[in-house]
């Protein structure tokens, strides 16, 4: 706002303490950490999607982190602020299958996840995975598009064969909209039987429309067994229905 003033009355030359103290501090931005530190000891991934807007219909603005990050030289040295907070999506058990839901960027910690329990198992015995992701298409926005399929064959923690599996929804690939809560829904008989053997559910992502539709999708699905919905409310009180949305 403020720079908008001084752009519009280009004359008014202020002193640059009071620049200062005007200037509020930036708000901090939380990002997911995207990497296993079993995977990758001494290092943070993070999964950042650059954001922008139509400010009026002649003017797209970016968001100002997003922004920021995506122009840095990654050869050249960047010293970056950051505090580490434990997020709302508790690590889990090497022994509890797991049912993840994360769109777009919403992948971000479920590839640290699938990291994770991909390096246990060279370790114990570990549970399998279904993980959903969505973006608009195949060819464009698909994240790490390379590591979920090596993760879904050869017996790794997403493969078939050791009860995991990947399923992505590219909305745009076709005249009607495909959303995860659609690949959920065809996929009922595997959610299902990962409920029933005690799989915790992780949703990440866009927090608009996305939480609700993977919810009603998901109480569809175990409404299918003849299970009321109750059953979900009792899997958060369990602590084994987790969210971590953002807008
Ligand atoms: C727990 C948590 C985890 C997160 N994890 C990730 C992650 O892994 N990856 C990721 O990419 N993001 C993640 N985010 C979101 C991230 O924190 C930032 O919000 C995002 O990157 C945008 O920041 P920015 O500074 O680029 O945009 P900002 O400049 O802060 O703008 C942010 C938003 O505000 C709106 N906005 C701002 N100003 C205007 C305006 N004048 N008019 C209209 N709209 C406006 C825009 O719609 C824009 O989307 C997470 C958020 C939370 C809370």
């Amino acid at each position: 706002m403020l720079c908008k003033v001084l752009e519009e009355f280009p004359w008014v030359h202020m002193p640059f303490e009071w620049l200062v103290q005007l200037t509020p501090p930036l708000k901090k931005r939380a990002f997911s950490i995207s990497s296993s530190p079993l995977a990758h000891p001494n290092q943070i991934h993070l999964t950042v999607s650059v954001v922008s807007w139509l400010a009026t219909p002649f003017r797209r603005k970016h968001g100002l982190c997003s922004t920021w990050l995506a122009g840095l030289d990654p050869n050249e040295e960047t010293l970056v602020p950051c505090w580490i907070h434990q997020g709302s999506l508790p690590p889990p058990d090497p022994s509890t299958p797991l049912v993840l839901i994360g769109p777009g960027t919403g992948c971000a910690p479920f590839r640290a996840f699938v990291e994770e329990r991909a390096a246990q198992r060279a370790r114990e015995p570990t549970a399998p995975i279904l993980f959903f992701f969505g973006c608009r298409n195949k060819d464009d926005d698909f994240l790490y598009r390379d590591f979920w399929p090596h993760h879904a064959q050869n017996n790794g923690v997403l493969s078939p064969e050791e009860g995991g599996g990947f399923f992505a929804a590219f909305s745009r690939d076709q005249p009607e909209k495909v959303y995860v809560q659609h690949k959920i829904r065809e996929q009922s008989a595997r959610v299902l039987n990962m409920l029933c053997s005690g799989a915790a559910v992780y949703v990440a992502g866009s927090s608009t429309k996305m939480p609700a539709d993977v919810r009603a999708a998901m109480e569809e699905v175990v409404r299918e067994k003849g299970v009321d919905a109750g059953w979900l409310r009792k899997l958060e009180r369990a602590g084994k229905y987790n969210i971590e949305t953002w807008s």
